[in-house]
């Protein structure tokens, strides 16, 4: 999808003024090819979520590849994709070079953009402080994509809500465009006049394909055939947003949307368009059916698995379900530490706006870099199942007198 930055800048500074010195501050990367004749070798980086700042010649064979951020300051995600190629099988070596901090992705490559594997450690050496990768590749004339994680783009959440959308009991929509012009979908599960509502949100940061992954694995269970699953879509109505930033996503930012703000860091002031639509969104579908919300979920990727919660005293309804939901977790998968920070947080992010506008559980579910991927499908899988049958067994919390059932 083709767009003006500074069109969308102006636009934007017009409608939201004070957010100006934000937006100035995105560097857009330069979308080429950069070819090396000496040695018929190509590096680009014109594909949708590809990021690399510059590259250049360092020797024979010999590339260097420089990772910067959208704009600063940002949390530290330093997230990068290419593609390389040569006219002859060759070995190169391909550094990638860090000024903001250090190596956090450890290289995925694929050869069809579908299937990604990780490259061989033995393949990767570490420069000092870790500011520096070197990576060897043996490449040829079939373009090899390097990212930070697989990549699982727009292209791909389109795909995944268009097959989940043929299920009868799904309802795709478009709730609004991003800053870009990008489509934001969502799906609705089960019920769709219901009035007890889950919601699920994803991708506020571009790099964290771990957390869709989760993201994916709990959904599926939602969709699932079991008896459990056909219970909960009679009795909840789930409203699912897999991508919040496609726009950053696209430009494979670190962190940041087109304006080069932290989305999840708005869910105060709402100044970013798609944080404020998926919130009028949400506050819609309460007043249209006077339905409650009883459980937010925000996937997010981060070093290490963990659930963001809020602290045991936090009033909401239904009362207790984290800590419940949780233990149950943690009973199912013996051998797997659910590991819980739970702490009344003063940033503006998702989980502290549920909690204060919905009154409901709310948790940021982060999935680590480096877990296991059959691992996370898995655990994401039993914490939908616990969630599903939790929510159940307390019917007298929940009010069904709108549900049409
Ligand atoms: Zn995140």
């Amino acid at each position: 999808m083709r767009f003006q930055p500074a069109k969308v800048i102006l636009l934007f500074a017009l409608a939201f003024p004070g957010s100006v010195d934000a937006a100035t501050h995105v560097t857009f990367q330069k979308r080429t090819v950069y070819a090396f004749p000496q040695e018929q070798v190509y590096i680009g980086n014109k594909f949708p979520g590809a990021r690399i700042s510059a590259c250049r010649r360092l020797d024979e064979g010999k590339y260097e590849i420089r990772i910067l951020p959208e704009n600063r300051p940002i949390n530290f995600s330093p997230w990068y994709a290419f593609e390389i190629w040569s006219d002859q099988p060759r070995d190169v070596r391909v550094t990638l070079s860090y000024s903001d901090g250090f190596h956090r992705y450890k290289p995925k490559v694929s050869t069809d953009g579908k299937h990604w594997k990780r490259l061989d450690p033995t393949q990767i050496t570490m420069g000092p402080f870790r500011s520096l990768a070197d990576l060897r590749l043996r490449i040829g004339r079939e373009r090899l994509r390097v990212a930070g994680q697989e990549m699982i783009g727009n292209q791909q959440f389109h795909a995944w809500l268009g097959a989940l959308s043929k299920k009868p009991f799904v309802a795709r929509e478009n709730v609004g465009k991003s800053l870009g012009g990008r489509p934001i979908d969502a799906l609705t599960v089960g019920n769709p006049t219901g009035t007890n509502a889950v919601v699920i949100i994803s991708r506020q940061h571009p790099p964290e394909s771990t957390g869709t992954l989760g993201l994916f694995a709990f959904v599926d269970a939602l969709v699932g055939e079991s008896d459990l699953a056909r219970k909960f879509r009679e009795r909840f109505t789930t409203l699912i947003v897999p991508c919040l930033n496609p726009d950053g996503v696209h430009e494979g930012h670190w962190r940041h949307n087109l304006n080069g703000v932290d989305l999840n860091r708005d869910w105060k002031h709402f100044v970013q368009p798609e944080t404020r639509m998926i919130r009028d969104r949400i506050l819609k579908m309460l007043r249209k059916t006077r339905s409650r919300v009883f459980l937010f979920i925000d996937f997010h990727s981060t070093h290490r698995d963990v659930f963001y919660t809020g602290t045991e005293d936090e009033k909401t309804f239904p009362p207790r379900f984290i800590p419940q939901w949780l233990s149950s977790l943690q009973k199912r998968f013996p051998d797997y530490h659910v590991n819980i920070v739970a702490n009344k947080t003063t940033l503006a992010v998702s989980k502290a706006w549920a909690l204060e506008a919905l009154g409901c559980p709310a948790v940021t579910y982060e999935f680590g870099d480096h877990t296991d991927r059959k691992l996370i499908s898995r655990i994401a899988d039993g914490a939908a199942q616990e969630a599903m049958q939790l929510l159940l067994d307390a019917p007298a919390l929940i009010n069904d007198e709108n549900s049409g059932e």
